[in-house]
């Protein structure tokens, strides 16, 4: 392949932490989804281990961990199974909403690989953790990947290392297993769609300005109830990476910003003003008499006047939002694909 990803694509946020009391900190503090990752090479085979922490789940005692074999040491570089590790472990984490996610790897290699990929073996484990990772952006949340130094550890990091070792230990049988691509939301339009994946400045405040509630349960009951073509259109209106011109030609994948009607083609042009849908809207207008025209209402998130407390989202408008998204067509087909 020419390029493992996209030279546009903005790369995965990578940090290297060598002092160990920060290191320690790191890993032991109580906030966001962490992962430690792992490897172990023993009786001629390597095999990588990954646990993982949502520290906010209180019924989640212990990590969640998960172990696979790659096969003979000679046929496998090790942070090849490094890089197996993390994306088994991003893969793993289904669909959460809004979160910090820590992943904590102590190869150095894997880490530089993940943040310069070139033409090197396992580039198509590099592309899946590029992949999840775009998913999960989509969902709105932030991944990092961080290097810490091997003699920092605890109980997340012990999991993971225990998880890798017994993929080699006497009596296991090398079964390679096959990580499925158990991508998130993103349909296969927009993994097509390489430029859709570069984040443009500014998409987190785009974000806040539709939905100033905190993450939680009712980003995730947006979604949860979708399917996967609708969590896609509604992840493209929510974070404004959309296929529309207006952000199609600030990621260089459109000669203009404008619709073809002849105005700049927002989200809020889209969905509220472009005449070009004026019948098909009629549904979704009828979701309210007052918040005509408010991003916030139709996608699910609460504006800033709304009252903190008592506010919900309404799913119905949501959905109308999406239905109408849908029958345009119109995100399925615009410029730069
Ligand atoms: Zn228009």
């Amino acid at each position: 392949m020419p390029y493992v990803i996209s030279p546009w694509s903005k790369r995965i946020t990578t940090t290297a932490e060598p002092d160990l009391e920060k290191a320690t900190a790191l890993v032991n503090q109580e906030d966001g989804i962490k992962i430690a990752t792992s490897t172990s090479a023993r009786r001629g085979n390597i095999g990588a281990g990954w646990a993982i922490l949502d520290t906010q789940d209180i019924r989640a005692d212990k990590p969640h961990t998960s172990s696979a074999i790659l096969g003979p040491r000679e046929e496998q570089n090790p942070y090849v199974a490094e890089l197996f590790a993390i994306a088994g472990a991003l893969e793993d984490l289904g669909r959460p909403h809004r979160r910090r996610i820590m992943i904590l790897t102590r190869n150095l290699a894997a880490l530089q690989v993940v943040r310069q990929p070139r033409r090197q073996s396992g580039q198509h484990i590099i592309q899946r953790i590029y992949r999840t990772i775009q998913d999960l952006e989509m969902l709105e949340n932030k991944v990092d990947l961080i290097w810490i130094t091997v003699k920092c550890s605890n109980a997340l990091t012990d999991e993971a290392k225990k998880a890798a070792k017994r993929t080699t230990q006497e009596g296991s049988t090398p079964c390679v297993r096959q990580l499925q691509a158990k991508s998130t939301v993103i349909n296969t339009t927009m993994a097509k769609a390489q430029a859709m994946r570069t984040l443009p400045d500014g998409t987190g405040a785009y974000s806040k300005r539709i939905d100033a509630a905190l993450p939680g349960r009712h980003t995730r009951r947006l979604y949860d109830n979708l399917s996967r073509q609708e969590a896609t259109v509604l992840a493209q209106l929510r974070t404004g990476m959309i296929r529309l011109n207006a952000y199609l030609y600030q990621i260089r994948a459109a000669d203009s910003r404008a619709c073809p009607c002849g105005h700049t083609e927002t989200p809020e042009h889209f969905l509220f003003r472009c005449a070009r849908w004026d019948t098909l809207r009629e549904q979704m207008l009828e979701q309210s008499d007052t918040l005509r025209g408010s991003l916030s209402f139709y996608l699910g998130g609460r504006a800033k006047t709304d009252p903190a407390k008592t506010w919900a989202p309404s799913i119905e408008a949501v959905k109308a939002t999406i239905r109408y998204a849908i029958a345009t067509k119109r995100l399925e087909t615009a410029s730069g694909t």
